[in-house]
């Protein structure tokens, strides 16, 4: 095998955002395999939020990324070489390949075989038909669980998982804010994916908009953000109100936790239920949630959005992105 298998490394934990120094690329020879082994070829690396809490000193719910390791990533691509009985080769799998061009399987470090669907690009395995649409699914149907009427506030609203639970929000009959940056995002919110409201946090009167979005109070809280957002959501959630707690990513790059919420003491008065929870628990639910949104798409009535970017060199930067709001919908880097 003599193609390239460029990785990036960690070389060394960030102390805010991510720079030149936080990684290192390099580049050897593609791997051969042995017996019982397949090697994939990536096309798209998905990129996400928690890819940088990986990398922090702290362990999440998976230990983190250790120096000198490739950088941990979610992506798909395709079996190139086989001698496996389980991965032919051609066959599409996702797994946990990391920022490299070719990974190997095996039964100790497997993946999925994804089905072909005419039409669909493989990067909405990694989107709204995989673990963006399963973590909006089961934040909104399991857990916020919005009857008819009821308002619902998403934040990060036009990111991969918001604008995902937005709209499940809104097929399920809920009245649905979404919380933005920026006046464009706010009017693809209204405009393009249907939302009753939308709230730019980054205008200086955000709070009054939040205010008149929501003049029956709030029934469900998808957080996806944390910090004075949360807090201003918190402070009007109603009587049993339900808060499905996602992520926090408006503190991901900091060193220290954010202050605790202010607006605790609504919790406790309004018997309000908050849950975090973590899509890896729900993989049992993957199929058939993706059978359930693909038809609300094939039937128009939810929209998949996303941001490709191209180029393997672009991974430290398109990470970033994230944090800089520079996505629409899901981010994917196209190797
Ligand atoms: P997104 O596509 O939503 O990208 C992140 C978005 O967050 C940006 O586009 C930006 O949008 C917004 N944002 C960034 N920094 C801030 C900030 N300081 N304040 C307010 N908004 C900010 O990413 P994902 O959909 O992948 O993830 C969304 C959230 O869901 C994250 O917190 C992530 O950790 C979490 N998550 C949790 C999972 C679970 O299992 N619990 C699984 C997957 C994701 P804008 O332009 O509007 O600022």
């Amino acid at each position: 095998m003599s193609e390239q298998n460029r990785r990036f490394l960690l070389r060394e934990r960030p102390t805010g955002r991510i720079d030149d120094t936080t990684f290192e690329l390099d580049a050897q020879p593609a791997p051969e395999i042995g017996d019982g082994e397949a090697l994939v070829r990536l096309e798209f690396i998905s990129v996400d939020p928690t890819n940088r809490a990986w990398i922090g000193e702290a362990p999440t719910y998976l230990p983190p990324v250790g120096i000198g390791e490739v950088m941990r990533a979610g992506g798909i691509g395709r079996v190139v070489a086989s001698r496996h009985p389980g991965y032919a080769e051609g066959a599409l799998v996702q797994g946990l390949f990391g920022w490299q061009d070719y990974a190997v399987l095996s039964d100790a470090a497997p993946a999925f075989v994804m089905p072909e669907v005419p039409g669909v690009s493989p990067s909405a395995f990694l989107g709204v038909l995989g673990m963006t649409g399963l973590t909006a699914y089961i934040g909104i149907h399991d857990i916020g669980r919005p009857q008819a009427g009821e308002t619902v506030v998403v934040s990060a609203a036009a990111g991969a998982v918001g604008s995902v639970a937005a709209q499940i929000a809104k097929i399920e009959g809920a009245r649905v804010v979404g919380i933005a940056g920026g006046p464009e995002k706010c009017a693809m919110l209204t405009r393009d994916l249907g939302l009753d409201a939308a709230v730019d946090y980054k205008a200086p009167d955000w709070r009054e908009q939040l205010k008149a979005a929501t003049p029956d109070g709030i029934d469900v809280d998808f957080e996806n953000v944390g910090g004075e957002i949360m807090d201003a959501v918190f402070a009007r959630l109603n009587i049993r109100a339900r808060v499905a707690l996602c992520g926090l990513i408006s503190g991901y790059n900091d060193l220290e936790p954010p202050p605790g919420p202010r607006a605790f003491g609504r919790i406790l008065t309004n018997r309000v239920l908050i849950k975090g929870f973590i899509v890896l628990d729900h993989f049992d639910q993957a199929q058939e949630v993706a059978q359930i949104l693909g038809g609300w798409m094939g039937e128009g009535r939810l929209k998949a959005q996303e941001t490709v970017v191209e180029g393997f060199e672009q991974l430290p930067h398109a990470l970033n992105m994230l944090f800089d709001g520079e996505n629409v919908g899901k981010l994917v880097v196209r190797i």
